[in-house]
């Protein structure tokens, strides 16, 4: 297995070619890469002569962008790594904002072995989808299995992807959008490829790619937590509604109609917002059980940690017996 490591500098040398003419420079890094920040913003400097302003808060993605606060402190640019743009958004920054993809560098391991383990998991016509980390490998992906008899296909999803075959935790637009019979996911973690197998109904095979193993995404275990999380909340008197100000994640509206619907149900709620959503924002507030309206991803992976229900929007009508339990309906940002 090839080293692996996150390739960041060639990107960050061709954006701070156009950034010779600003001052003062703000910086997002992911969790992943926080441990190269004095690298980078070092590097930057000088490369630009700019003041360089690392954002301390996290990100999780283009919707959880910095520009407006880095506005307000006098910033000229932001440069965001790791994440691709959202299309739709992009002509409403604050300041000027460049991302610089992160690659894992690894090279693609798909040999023999695992091709037979595809073939056992997937019928013939397959789509590829992968995360923006690994967007470079599909189409070297996609030539070896059509060297060994499948019929592959990749496309763009909806307005919030940049990339071909590109899956968000709260879209997978890329999948559902082709006419195939099973999905082969390139990348590491189960949370991707579940939302392809729940929202398409199909097998979905998962290569990591860097080792080579296979597997199957089995959607059980999460559809039992979540399933018992819904049933948990029926219970609930008192909800928190979640919601957030940052660009890609902001449903307002939304959060107004989801109160509205609990409040008819004979609730009580309380709208809370945020930047960033935790459990801590609500001690003390003798809240029962809560709904996002932020990035869904949370009550799916960090909801399971909380000592309340934290349900997703269409978990909620569950709930309120707006929508049928069954299938399940993953929250998907348009
Ligand atoms: S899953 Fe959450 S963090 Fe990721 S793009 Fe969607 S809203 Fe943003």
């Amino acid at each position: 297995m090839s080293e692996i490591s996150f390739d960041w500098k060639p990107g960050i040398e061709e954006v701070c070619l156009k950034l010779k003419d600003k001052k003062r420079i703000g910086v997002q890094v992911p969790d992943g890469l926080k441990t190269k920040s004095h690298e980078i913003t070092t590097l930057i400097n000088e490369l630009t002569g700019a003041k360089v302003l690392l954002w301390g808060e996290p990100t999780y993605g283009a919707c959880d962008l910095a520009d407006r606060p880095l506005e307000e402190i006098g910033a000229d640019a932001l440069i965001h790594l790791g994440h691709l743009p959202m299309p739709y958004h992009s002509e409403f920054y604050a300041i000027p904002t460049y991302f610089v993809p992160v690659r894992h560098t690894g090279t693609l391991n798909l040999e023999i072995e695992a091709i037979n383990e595809i073939k056992n998991i997937l019928p013939n016509k397959i789509g590829i989808v992968t995360t923006a980390q690994h967007l470079h490998l599909v189409d070297y992906a996609g030539e070896i299995l059509e060297k060994h008899g499948f019929d592959t296909s990749v496309t763009t999803g909806g307005p919030r992807l940049a990339g071909q075959g590109q899956l968000l935790g709260c879209n997978s637009s890329a999948a559902r959008r082709l006419r195939v019979d099973g999905f082969l996911y390139i990348g590491t973690g189960l949370f991707h490829p579940l939302t392809v197998a729940l929202s398409t109904g199909k097998p979905v095979a998962c290569l990591e790619p860097h080792n080579g193993i296979v597997s199957i995404a089995d959607p059980k275990p999460f559809l039992k937590q979540r399933y018992a999380a819904i049933s948990k909340a029926k219970d609930a008197q008192r909800w928190a509604v979640l919601f957030s100000n940052q660009i890609g994640q902001k449903r307002i509206e939304l959060a107004e109609k989801i109160e509205e619907l609990l409040i008819k149900g004979g609730r009580e709620t309380i709208m809370v917002g945020s930047i960033h959503q935790s459990h801590d924002q609500l001690l003390g507030m003798g809240i029962d059980a809560a709904v996002i309206t932020a990035c869904p991803r949370l009550a799916i992976e960090d909801g399971p940690t909380w000592p309340i229900p934290l349900l997703t929007v269409p978990e909620t009508k569950i709930v309120m017996g707006k929508i049928k339990p069954e299938p399940y309906p993953f929250d998907e940002f348009a």
